[in-house]
């Protein structure tokens, strides 16, 4: 195997598969290493329907060495550390490889040890994650008999920051079903300040939760859970104010223990762990002070090392991190490396920002929240060919879309490089 490429990328993930796929359509392009240890490339934005039992998980993973774009050499290990002076990236077991240009797209990594009590809890009996076990998730969601149903996540950046929300729609949207919503409190807490940043999806939202009568906990970052005796423990965060106040009509039985600490009690639990850069990453030269990669949020070059570029979730962008977001990432850093490559200048296109989240809210029902850097509700044209002329609303063509347009577009479309 080589030990220098033109183009070295690390991680084999949508970013880096996708970023690699379109390079090779560019003549210049020598040579692409891939380096990933994975031998599954997983779909993940469908662990939310199968979290809820509407989509096939097993459909959702697929060889890595089928995704590896023909042309690029996969070098089966792991990324350790980086010599960015010497253009060199250390591995486990393939020694120093040596790059032109370095793409960093790792994503990032779940640390439940940040909330006391979580690594011994997760994904076992009434403590589930769509994002480690959605299977389990399921299972849980299945056999819950009612009760408090609480759904929370952490105060950390989140990979796709809707999905604890829409598994909370659908578990009700299923104890409705079931004819358990009644007996049933489910919860949203939340450390944000408000449902969702944008604001059509934000009053599309606020009905979905009065629809399932969901008791909605801003400001509630949670940092410990028993889950021998199945009680969260919250921070209440909200600014200028030390004192929790509970609801009057406390009948989901939280208690405030201290100022500022509320103890919860649970029959189910769903939360997203909190998450980082991987370490190798947060370890190096190249993060910001919050730990992730210190890239230009236009350019997404690094702001000390010009031949380096980072793009997906472990990018420090002040934006939703999804595959979405990914998609109008990568034409981007593709321009910026050939043109660097042809003419030493750096191309000329710009990230806004742009990020999606499809939110779904029940079986058979999504609004699709797109936005950019500025908070702005950018729709895309192309949903009108779809018939939808109004995103920010419920609708059951956007559903169909989630479940089979989106898989179908991104196994066959951005895996292939191809600009959708
Ligand atoms: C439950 C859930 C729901 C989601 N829903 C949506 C959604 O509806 N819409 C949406 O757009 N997005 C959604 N996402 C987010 C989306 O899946 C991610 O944002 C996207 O996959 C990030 O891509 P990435 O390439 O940055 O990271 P990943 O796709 O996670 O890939 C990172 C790759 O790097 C590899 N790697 C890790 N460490 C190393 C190392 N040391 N050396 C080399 N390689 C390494 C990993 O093995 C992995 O293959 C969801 C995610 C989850 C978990």
């Amino acid at each position: 195997m080589a030990s220098h490429y033109q183009i070295l990328i690390i991680g084999g993930g949508t970013a880096g598969i996708m970023t690699a796929a379109q390079l090779l359509k560019k003549k210049t392009i020598t040579s692409i290493g891939i380096i990933e240890p994975a031998n599954t490339h997983y779909y993940q934005p469908a662990w939310t329907l199968v979290g809820a039992g509407a989509y096939d998980y097993k459909k959702t993973g697929k060889p890595m060495k089928e995704v590896m774009p023909t042309g690029a050499t996969w070098i089966k290990d792991y990324a350790t550390s980086f010599n960015p002076e010497n253009n060199s990236v250390a591995t486990r077991g393939s020694g120093d490889l040596k790059y032109d240009y370095l793409v960093v797209a790792p994503g990032l990594v779940m640390e439940p040890s940040l909330i006391e009590g979580l690594p011994e809890a997760l994904d076992k009996g009434v403590v589930c994650s769509n994002y480690t076990d959605p299977k389990h998730t399921w299972d849980v969601i299945k056999n819950f008999k009612g009760g408090n149903a609480l759904f929370t996540q952490p105060a950390t950046p989140i990979k796709c920051g809707g999905a604890p929300q829409k598994i909370a729609y659908l578990a009700a949207d299923y104890f409705r079903k079931q004819r358990i919503l009644n007996k049933t409190n489910v919860i949203f807490a939340t450390p944000g300040s408000v449902i969702f940043g944008v604001k059509p999806i934000r009053e599309t939202l606020m009905k979905v939760i009065g629809r399932y009568g969901i008791n909605f906990k801003p400001f509630y970052a949670p940092f410990k859970i028993d889950a021998e005796n199945q009680i969260a423990y919250f921070k209440h965060v909200a600014p200028d104010e030390n004192k929790c106040v509970l609801n009057e009509d406390n009948e989901i039985g939280e208690e405030s223990i201290e100022d500022n600490i509320i103890k919860m009690p649970f029959d189910m639990l769903h939360l997203a762990p909190p998450q980082a850069a991987p370490k190798f990453v947060r370890d190096s030269s190249l993060v910001n002070d919050a730990g992730w990669l210190d890239v230009d949020h236009h350019s997404l070059q690094h702001k000390t090392y010009s031949n380096i570029f980072g793009l997906g979730d472990v990018a420090g962008l002040p934006t939703a991190k999804t595959g979405a977001a990914i998609r109008k990432q990568v034409p981007v850093v593709v321009d910026n490396i050939s043109k660097l490559i042809n003419s030493n200048k750096i191309g000329t296109k710009s990230y806004n920002g742009y990020s999606s989240c499809p939110l779904v809210t029940g079986y058979g029902k999504m609004t699709l929240a797109e936005f950019d850097y500025d908070g702005n509700f950018t729709p895309d044209p192309k949903l009108k060919q779809m018939l939808v002329f109004d995103s920010s609303k419920e609708h059951w063509r956007l559903w169909m879309l989630k479940k089979f347009g989106l898989p179908y577009l991104y196994w066959n479309k951005m895996m292939k490089g191809q600009d959708v």
